[in-house]
């Protein structure tokens, strides 16, 4: 059985009182897990070092949306490993489609920032996904192969342990369309099977690979049924206490 994540990301979203009232209705709701599950609160990162005070003494661990590739130096608006380390963050999200669409992100530097999390003891949650002209153009196979090759490319088996994979078809982020279930487990079994072959099989079925776009409390339960979706990256639907403890407790 694999493990299960379900993971926030805020976005840019709550300033320290909200953030304070939504970590604060999260503890008291989710004052213990289900078994096998991981929850992850991803706030800005000017409101990581409160939560991760508030944090204390819950089972919700904390991560960040983005960071650099670089340890230090001149990189005015960039934020190390090292400043999320001491921020309380476990978890970072790497390669969200909003990052590549609006900050040209590439496969190559999201690869590099992984490394450099993965080195760094963070998990990276890393992206993929295509956009409904790839989808509509019959690509997304492609894309995704693409994608998942290069943000993985060199790192090692022991490496991978600790590596989540997020699917986010980029046309089902914050749209309100979700993937079909049946959509959904079409591309997690075809990443699952790229990670087995650069890796093996016993690797790819630990992997854990969160679904991601548009998941809310009437659909999680479907999509988290799948047999390759372990968790999800859960946007607008994390914003409030009742409906992110609803798809945590959505999972079987
Ligand atoms: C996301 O931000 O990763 C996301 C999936 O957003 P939403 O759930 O709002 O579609």
């Amino acid at each position: 059985m694999r493990n299960v994540i379900i993971a926030g990301n805020w976005k840019m979203y709550k300033d320290l009182q909200g953030t304070t009232e939504l970590i604060n209705g999260l503890r008291s709701q989710l004052t213990t897990l289900p078994p096998r599950v991981t929850v992850v609160v991803c706030p800005p990162f000017t409101s990581l070092a409160l939560a991760s005070t508030l944090l204390k003494g819950s089972p919700i661990r904390l991560g960040a949306q983005n960071m650099s590739q670089h340890d230090e130096g001149a990189f005015t608006g960039e934020i190390s490993w090292n400043m999320l380390r001491s921020a309380g963050c476990e978890y970072v999200i790497l390669g969200h489609s909003e990052r590549r669409q609006y900050y040209g992100e590439k496969d190559e530097v999201i690869n590099a920032k992984a490394k450099k999390a993965i080195a760094s003891s963070l998990k990276p949650i890393l992206c993929v996904g295509e956009t409904l002209a790839e989808r509509e153009a019959g690509v997304t196979d492609r894309v995704i192969t693409t994608q998942v090759r290069g943000v993985l490319s060199g790192l090692t088996k022991a490496e991978m342990s600790s590596v989540v994979i997020a699917y986010e078809p980029v046309w089902a982020i914050g749209t309100g369309k979700t993937a079909t279930p049946a959509q959904a487990q079409e591309v997690h079994q075809l990443i699952r099977k790229l990670v087995s072959q650069i890796h093996d099989w016993p690797l790819a079925e630990q992997t854990v690979i969160q679904y991601g776009g548009s998941v809310k409390p009437d659909n999680a339960a479907e999509l988290l049924s799948q047999n390759d979706i372990d968790g999800a990256l859960v946007g607008g639907a994390c914003l409030k206490p009742d409906s992110f403890a609803s798809i945590i407790n959505a999972v079987k």
